[in-house]
């Protein structure tokens, strides 16, 4: 049966139960009937479900994983995380973050005034608060405002310029006083598509002498106190562990000489993000090499043994991944629309008396193709018609023939698949690539899947249902934009096959996992459809609840967000109905109503339910 990978990426978060994937979470309830019955309320298009048990999973993971590591070698520090809110800054997403992760004292990393904003008006009591980015005087006002306010918040300082700021903004202030971070520029890298956050040639930190710099100037103005943290990011989605050894050790010692110089209150060290996500549904294709267990213990170790060898105080630890923490906790519903080749039945054949005799060989193989036969046929009638269309380009066919080609050779192309499907031969992978159903999605790839319309980043993809049949069908997936960008192609190297399936007659829901990190922000108006639906799904011992449903944006409200005045376009179309000969005067009341209907809607297709 095809798992669509799930051992590979699924992390036992979902499991595939019957003909069905369902949460692997207390009740288990499947993700069709979350979406069937979500629907049934009168929701339309794509619907992004949020699952809070899956953060907080992450989070735990974390802090247990660290407090192991931790215990084994006896390491003396402390272990903190903050979220980088830039992974999603939504507050239904962030009332859950902040609900499921209290008794860890989970803290949020801001790189924006309007994150800082976020941060310092909803932090849970005592978590920390982490400010990277770029700063200028008013956002290191906010930032001692914050302190002021009793929170435990750390100003990172990504040039000597802010510290500069810094020093001029506390002048004659008394404490308490936002606690100094210094980034660090190391010369190791990271790797991979993310990876342009770490090296000599990144945008953040100091330079070693910057840092000698820096250290003199807190000295000077007597903040030296302040100063306790140093920081680093090597970049997101971190493949393998070797550039973040090379990272720590360059960033272990720079803490145990900074200590040296006199920097006596500097006692931690902040390694950024970075931990990566497999979304890999093929296990050849893995990416991630590493566990976070190995990720820990590899941190506390060379961290304790330069400690050691430089006779400084062991760091405590501060984590700042965001991936990790939220990419599985979100999935993409999004509905089938359309296969565009099952359009073609026998019912919309018009074979002519007299046929070429190439479309009368089509019909041919039509009638007698047979499982012994199947796969010769099928690359008959692929030739064949080949062959018929350079004669319609010539002029030697019609129309109505160029049409019956079609239509017979897809017909061929079905009949084939089926007798085929308990076959696997490879040569019929092959021909599967020429052959691809086109699934018409509801949904856009530049909104919901920005990652992968901007850097080819794939995600799981699977049926939520029909999962105890066999899929046939080698499939690409179209979205409704009218872009030609908003396409994921089959690819031969991970092949993706779905099911036959009348969506006149049946929903077919796909599913998008680990969409939960960067992507619901990242995501675009394009052609405008607006953000999709979304719902957090909190699961119990017996059923589950649907909170927090929030609609797509209606029409209406996507037009004046581009500005336009919603109470003159609304005008505009009354008068035009008015003024319209062609609509009788009777039934301009209902069609006035019936726009209004519609603008109150979201703009995504309508599809069976
Ligand atoms: C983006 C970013 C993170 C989070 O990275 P992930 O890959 O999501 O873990 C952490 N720290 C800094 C400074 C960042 O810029």
């Amino acid at each position: 049966m095809q798992r669509y990978g799930i051992d590979v990426w699924g992390e036992d978060d979902f499991i595939i139960d019957g003909d069905k994937v369902k949460v692997n979470h207390l009740s288990s309830p499947a993700l069709y009937d979350i979406v069937t019955h979500i629907r049934s309320k009168g929701t339309k298009g794509p619907l992004l479900l949020r699952f809070p048990h899956l953060l907080k999973k992450q989070i735990s993971l974390i802090y247990e994983t660290f407090e192991n590591s931790f215990k084994e070698i006896e390491y003396k520090g402390t272990f903190q995380a903050v979220f980088p809110l830039k992974v999603n800054q939504y507050q239904d997403f962030l009332h859950s973050l902040l609900e499921c992760s209290k008794e860890f004292d989970y803290g949020l990393e801001a790189g924006s005034k309007a994150e800082l904003i976020i941060a310092m008006s909803h932090i849970n009591k005592d978590a920390p608060i982490s400010v990277n980015g770029f700063k200028d005087k008013e956002m290191i006002e906010l930032g001692v405002l914050s302190a002021k306010m009793g929170q435990n918040i750390t100003l990172t300082i990504e040039g000597i310029n802010e510290l500069e700021s810094i020093i001029e903004v506390t002048k004659n202030m008394k404490k308490p006083l936002p606690k100094i971070g210094i980034r660090i520029k190391l010369h190791s890298m990271g790797a991979g598509i993310w990876a342009k956050s770490g090296g000599i040639n990144s945008k953040f930190g100091l330079t070693s002498s910057e840092l000698i710099e820096a250290i003199e100037l807190l000295k000077e103005h007597k903040l030296l106190d302040l100063f306790t943290i140093i920081h680093f990011h090597i970049g997101s989605q971190m493949t393998n562990i070797t550039n973040l050894k090379k990272a720590l050790r360059e960033a272990g010692n720079i803490y145990a000489d900074l200590i040296k110089l006199g920097a006596t209150n500097l006692n931690s060290i902040n390694l950024g993000g970075g931990l990566g996500v497999e979304y890999t549904q093929n296990e050849a294709f893995a990416e991630i090499t590493y566990s976070l267990r190995e990720y820990a213990s590899d941190t506390t170790f060379m961290l304790q043994s330069i400690a050691k060898a430089k006779n400084v105080k062991e760091p405590n630890i501060i984590i700042e991944s965001g991936r990790f923490i939220a990419a599985s906790s979100a999935v993409l519903v999004a509905p089938v629309f359309e296969l565009f080749w099952e359009e073609y039945s026998q019912k919309a054949l018009k074979l002519k008396q007299k046929n070429p005799p190439l479309i009368e060989e089509l019909n041919e193989l039509y009638k007698y193709i047979n499982s012994k036969n199947a796969l010769e046929y099928l690359h008959d009638s692929i030739d064949h018609l080949n062959s018929l269309l350079t004669l319609f380009d010539l002029g030697y066919i019609d129309l109505i023939d160029r049409s019956n080609s079609e239509i017979l050779t897809h017909l061929i192309i079905k009949k084939a698949i089926v007798l085929l499907k308990d076959k696997p031969v490879r040569e019929l992978t092959q021909i599967q690539d020429k052959i691809q159903e086109k699934y018409l999605i509801n949904f856009s790839i530049f909104q919901s899947l920005p990652d992968f319309w901007g850097l080819g980043q794939r995600f799981p993809v699977m049926p939520l249902a029909k999962l105890d049949s066999k899929p046939t069908r080698s499939a690409s997936l179209w979205d409704i934009t009218c872009d030609s960008d908003g396409e994921i192609a089959f690819d031969s190297k991970n092949p993706l096959f779905l099911h036959s399936v009348d969506i006149d007659k049946e929903d077919y829901f796909l599913g998008f996992f680990k969409v939960g990190a960067y992507q619901e922000v990242l995501g675009m108006k394009h052609n405008l459809f607006s953000r999709p639906t979304t719902a957090t799904i909190v699961i119990n011992e017996k059923n589950y609840e649907i909170k927090a449903l929030t609609q797509s944006d209606a029409l209406i409200d996507i037009l004046e967000d581009l500005s336009y005045n919603p109470v003159a376009i609304k005008k505009k179309l009354y008068q035009n109905i008015e003024n319209s000969p062609f609509i009788q005067k009777e039934k301009k009341q209902s069609v006035a109503d019936h726009i209004d209907i519609i603008l109150q809607e979201n703009g995504y297709l309508k599809t069976v339910n």
